[in-house]
C-alpha cells in the first residue's frame, strides 16, 4: 500500500463535493467510511444496502471519474455494509459497478444483480424500495375478533402494540395457542391497524414457513445478505407460526440476527405459536430466551359467552337468525376451537338458505357430530391420564394413590399440566379427576411442571415423548 485510502478518498470528495449538491454530498457522501485500499482496490464502508444501491444507481459515473483519477487506471471500489450493529455477520462486501473498471466503458449498465429487481416477492416492483405488500389479509380486524376473557390479555396487548409499535414493553409480543383459537387473525388485525394508525411504517406479515422457504432460496443464490437486509428494514414484522422454525437451524440462525436487529432499534415484533415458548422443540435457547423479553399471552378455548358472542356475531353479518335454543346448542356443544365453530355456522347457515326452513337442534346435532365430535372426543382429562400412567407404567389407580413416590407424584403432574393445557377441564374438576386434589394442587402442579420444563433438558424431551402421544391421538 503506497497511499492512504483515507488519503485517497478525501481527494475523491474535494471533486465530488465540487460536483453534487450540498444536501447530497451531505447526505450520500459523509456517511461514507473508507476502510481500505488494497490492491487497486478502495473499499468503501456505507451505512445499508439501500444506500449502496442508491449510490450505484446515481452516482456511478462520478464515482467511476474519481477513482480513475485518484486510484488510478486500473482502480476499482468495493463497498462494505456493516450488516449487524453487533457485528455478528461481520459485514458484506458488494461490488460496484465500476469493479472492472477501467476495461468497461463508462456508462454500462449496472451489473445484474442490481437490475434483476428486488430479492423479496413481496416488494411491489417500480415502486420505492420500502413499500411493500403487507400481506395482510382485510377481513381479520380486531373490530371482528371478539373480545372474551380467553382472549383479553393477547387481544389488548396486540392493540397496545399496534397504538405504539415497538415503544412498550411488548417487544416481542408472543401470541400462542392451539390451532384454530385465533392468532392469525389478531395478528393481521395488530398489523391492520399497526397501519391504520401509522401510515409511514413498514409492517409485513409473513409464515415462518414462507420465511423459511425464501431464507432456502436466497442462501441458493447467495442472496443472503439481501435477504437479511430486506428485514432489517421492516418496522413491524409479524411472523406467524413460528413453529415451523423447529428443527430449521439455518432459517433461526438468520431470524436471529434480523431479531436482534430490529429490537435494538425500537421496531415491533410480534410471533405466534402453536406452543408456550419453552415447550418448542428444536429451537435454540439463544431464539427461546430472546422471546422472554417481551410478554408471551395465550389465546385459551373460547369460554361459553365468547362462544355465543361469535355465533351472534356470524349470524348477524350474514343476516341470518337462528332459534336461540339453536344459538345455545351450538355455544354449548363446539367448545375447542372457533375454527370448527365457524365450520358449524358455516354449514347451518347454507343449509338455512337452501332449505329455507329454520335451523333446529336436530339438523345443529347432525353437523355438529360430523365436524365437531371425533377432534373433541380424546381430549378429556381421563383420556390424558390414561397416556400419562401408560407411559410411566402404572394404572390410573396407582396414580390416584396419596403417596409420594416420584414417580407417581411427577405422573399425576403432568397429566394434571396436560389436562390444563389440552382439556377444557377447569382445575377444580382436573383436581378432582387426578387423585381428588384440589385446585391449588393442580396450579402448584402445572408450575412445577412449567419450570422444570425450562430448566431441566431431560425432563423437556422425556414431557415431548408424553405431548406427542396427545397431540397425534
Ligand atoms: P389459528 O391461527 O390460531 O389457528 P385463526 O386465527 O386462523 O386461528 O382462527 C380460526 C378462525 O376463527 C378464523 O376464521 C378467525 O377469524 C376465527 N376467530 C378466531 N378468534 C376469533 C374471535 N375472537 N372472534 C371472531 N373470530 C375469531
Ligand atoms: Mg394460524
Amino acid at each position: 500500500m503506497t497511499k492512504d485510502h483515507v488519503e485517497i478518498w478525501n481527494s475523491c470528495l474535494s471533486v465530488i463535493k465540487d460536483i453534487v449538491t450540498v444536501q447530497g454530498y451531505k447526505t450520500w457522501f459523509e456517511p461514507i467510511v473508507p476502510l481500505s485500499l488494497t490492491d487497486n482496490v478502495l473499499t468503501l464502508q456505507v451505512p445499508s444496502q439501500f444506500f449502496y444501491e442508491y449510490l450505484e444507481a446515481h452516482y456511478i459515473d462520478l464515482l467511476k471519474t474519481v477513482i480513475k483519477r485518484f486510484v488510478g487506471a486500473k482502480g476499482k471500489l468495493e463497498y462494505r455494509i456493516p450488516v449487524d450493529s453487533t457485528n455478528t455477520f461481520g459485514s458484506i462486501t458488494l461490488p460496484s459497478a465500476n469493479r472492472n473498471f477501467p476495461k468497461n466503458p463508462i456508462g454500462q449498465p449496472a451489473p445484474e444483480r442490481l437490475s434483476s429487481g428486488p430479492i423479496n416477492p413481496f416488494v411491489i416492483p417500480g415502486l420505492k424500495k420500502l413499500q411493500i405488500d403487507s400481506q395482510l389479509n382485510e377481513n381479520y380486524t380486531f373490530e371482528n375478533f371478539i373480545e372474551g376473557e380467553c382472549n383479553r390479555l393477547a387481544r389488548t396487548a396486540g392493540m397496545r402494540v399496534a397504538k405504539e409499535p415497538g415503544k412498550t414493553a411488548f417487544n416481542p409480543l408472543v401470541i400462542y395457542s392451539g390451532t384454530g383459537l385465533g392468532k392469525t387473525h389478531l395478528c393481521h388485525a395488530i398489523g391492520l391497524e399497526t397501519k391504520r394508525l401509522h401510515p409511514e411504517k413498514t409492517v409485513l406479515y409473513v409464515q415462518a414457513e414462507q420465511l423459511s422457504t425464501q431464507y432456502v432460496t436466497a442462501n441458493k443464490n447467495n442472496n443472503r445478505p439481501d435477504f437479511i437486509n430486506f428485514y432489517q428494514m421492516i418496522d413491524v414484522l409479524i411472523i406467524d407460526d413460528i413453529q415451523f422454525l423447529a428443527g430449521k437451524a439455518g432459517t433461526q440462525d438468520v431470524f436471529f440476527h434480523i431479531f436482534n436487529h430490529l429490537q435494538q432499534n425500537n421496531k415491533q415484533i410480534v410471533i405466534t405459536s402453536d406452543k408456550f415458548p419453552s415447550d418448542l422443540q428444536g429451537m435454540e435457547d439463544r431464539l427461546l430466551s430472546r422471546f422472554k423479553w417481551g410478554l408471551t399471552a395465550d389465546l385459551q378455548s373460547p369460554d361459553l359467552s365468547t362462544r355465543t358472542s361469535i355465533i351472534r356475531e356470524k349470524l348477524h353479518d350474514n343476516g341470518i337468525t337462528f332459534p336461540e335454543e339453536v344459538v345455545q346448542y351450538i355455544a354449548s356443544n363446539v367448545r375447542n376451537n372457533i375454527r370448527e365453530l365457524e365450520g358449524v355456522m358455516n354449514s347451518l347457515m347454507a343449509q338455512s338458505l337452501l332449505n329455507k326452513k329454520a335451523v333446529t337442534i336436530d339438523m345443529a346435532q347432525q353437523i355438529i357430530d360430523r365436524f365437531v365430535r371425533n377432534t373433541v372426543k380424546e381430549v378429556s382429562v381421563e383420556y390424558i391420564i390414561n397416556i400419562v400412567c401408560e407411559y410411566f407404567k402404572i394404572t390410573p389407580e396407582q396414580m390416584s394413590l396419596n403417596t409420594r413416590k416420584r414417580q407417581v407424584v411427577q405422573a399425576r403432574q403432568i397429566a394434571m399440566y396436560l389436562s390444563k393445557k389440552y382439556s377444557n377441564a377447569s382445575l377444580v374438576s382436573i383436581g378432582q379427576q387426578c387423585g381428588k386434589k384440589d385446585h391449588a394442587t393442580v396450579h402448584h402442579a402445572c408450575k412445577t411442571i412449567a419450570n422444570q420444563l425450562e430448566t431441566d433438558k431431560q425432563f423437556k424431551v422425556m414431557f415431548a415423548d408424553i405431548e406427542k402421544k396427545i397431540a397425534l391421538s
